[in-house]
């Protein structure tokens, strides 16, 4: 029997965040997470799902309520429903879908097999369950978390450990800020970027409220820049903009 994956919810939309901001894509949201953000925009995907909200047609937001888990049978056969003409890719996200590394294992195959390029979306915390998967990965997205705006504990050893094992042409790593922030931390987090050896962008990303204000004034975020480009060399201030569309 193939493995099945507990789904959160798939709907077409587009990419709201970092350097593929606009592009059209599938998402594919995983349940469970192993941190708690203090400004987590996806609470309902920090546990397990008991159902998995489907999108029925692209764009139109009217969805289908499917029990949980979901083979992988059944994930590309709501992708197919979805898929249309210029999908840019597939975005695996979460809560952590690191989280659950055998389903993935099947699934990212399969999605390669049908022809779709893979976005994963991760918050860094998992490089041995990344390193199973991360031949069938095109694009990764991965978070570098700041205590000082998380309310989490540094991990910046096992950040290292993940972007050693992030073997992927197309590397993007977030760092969500927030008034709160800790300009060291965030010279830490470059200084991880360096030590990896990996080409990859950094995107600064203030942490947006409900209505699509920016929690973060511009002359910080400017800092921010500023003090990160003396460590590393391609880093952007990009803000998320999901909520300024009223987007999913
Ligand atoms: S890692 Fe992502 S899903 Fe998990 S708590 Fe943080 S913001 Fe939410």
């Amino acid at each position: 029997m193939s493995t099945r994956g507990n789904i959160e919810e798939i709907f077409d939309s587009v990419q709201g965040e970092g350097p593929l901001l606009g592009c059209r894509q599938i998402f594919v949201r995983l349940g469970g997470c192993n941190l708690a953000c203090f400004y987590c925009d996806t609470p309902q995907a920090r546990r397990p799902a008991a159902t998995c909200r489907v999108e029925t047609i692209a764009g139109t937001g009217r969805c289908d309520f499917i029990p949980n888990t979901m083979s992988v049978e059944d994930v590309t056969g709501v992708l197919g429903r979805l898929r249309i003409t210029g999908h840019h890719s597939v975005a695996i996200t979460g809560g952590e879908p690191l989280m659950q590394p055998d389903f993935l294992r099947e699934l990212l195959p399969a999605l390669k097999a049908e022809g779709y390029t893979n976005y994963l979306e991760t918050n860094g915390t998992f490089p041995d369950e990344l390193a199973g998967v991360i031949e069938h990965v095109d694009y990764v997205c991965a978070d570098i978390k700041i205590p000082s705006c998380t309310g989490e504990p540094e991990r910046f050893e096992v950040n290292l450990e993940f972007l050693k094992a992030c073997d992927v042409a197309n590397l993007f790593i977030k760092i969500v800020v927030t008034e709160e922030v800790e300009m060291d931390e965030v010279m830490q987090a470059a200084e991880v970027v360096n030590a990896s050896g990996r080409r990859a962008t950094i995107v600064i990303q203030p942490v947006v409220g409900r209505r699509g204000e920016i929690g973060v004034g511009g002359a910080l975020l400017l800092d921010i820049q500023r003090r990160a480009l003396e460590a590393h060399p391609d880093v952007r201030v990009i803000p998320r903009i999901h909520q300024v569309l009223r987007l999913a």
